[in-house]
């Protein structure tokens, strides 16, 4: 069976309270999963918080046994000890299962260079965390042994302007040209009215969404009608 991922970039976003509010809506409806008549797709959904809404995430699916995963929306290229502010691999394993790395905000606004993304994947991929790595084009280099790659154009992201499905699909196929193996997810504006169009392009493998995944009623419209693709 196909994984189709959707996985929600929260970014700066949600108190504790706000999160578990969110994960209160949205994961009752995803432990139903006849709700997305998904029998073509295993449909994963991934929420990526701020770091310290985290364990309390973790507890509250842990209890309610939801199918949601959890990621990280950066991950520290050192390991433990003298680094600061950083959320080390090592910690975050007890956490998470997923990183989003290289994402264009953080290579903008905390100039992250390519070999950063490169050890911060090798960081996360020692403890057992899969990095999800955002690339901006087909030119961005991949670290070597990453599944699960994030196209996401910069005029895209948080502009209301999607890249078109086809020139998404044109990129996807471009990578795997070079990298049959990975999976290629788009993001950069997806809303409910258009993530089908995306998600129906053949080389496209889901979805990575920052603001329609703020609203626990949008992003379950998103999921909602990806299952019926
Ligand atoms: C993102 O930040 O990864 C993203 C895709 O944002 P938005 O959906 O808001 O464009």
């Amino acid at each position: 069976m196909k994984t189709l991922w959707i996985i929600a970039n929260w970014k700066s976003n949600k108190t504790i309270s706000e999160a578990l509010d969110w994960l209160n809506i949205v994961g009752p409806k995803l432990q139903n999963s006849e709700n997305l008549s998904a029998d073509r797709q295993d449909i994963k959904v991934i929420v990526c918080p701020p770091f310290s809404d985290l364990a309390e995430l973790k507890k509250e699916i842990q209890v309610n046994n939801y199918s949601i995963f959890l990621g990280s929306q950066d991950i520290s290229p050192f390991g433990i000890g003298a680094y600061t502010g950083e959320e080390p691999a090592e910690i975050l394993k007890d956490l998470v299962s997923y990183s989003i790395i290289g994402h264009s905000e953080r290579r903008e606004n905390f100039a992250e260079t390519d070999e950063m993304v490169a050890d911060k994947f090798n960081k996360a991929k020692e403890t057992g965390a899969e990095g999800v790595v955002c690339v901006q084009g087909a030119e961005t280099p991949i670290p070597e042994g990453c599944n699960i790659i994030a196209y996401e154009p910069i005029f895209a992201i948080g502009t209301g302007t999607p890249d078109t499905p086809e020139n998404a699909q044109k990129v996807a196929e471009q990578i795997k040209s070079e990298k049959p193996d990975v999976n290629v997810l788009y993001g950069g504006s997806v809303t409910d009215q258009n993530c089908n169009a995306f998600i129906s392009q053949k080389d496209i493998n889901g979805l990575l969404i920052g603001k329609a995944s703020l609203d626990a009623e949008e992003f379950l419209k998103i999921v909602e009608s990806c299952g019926t693709v």
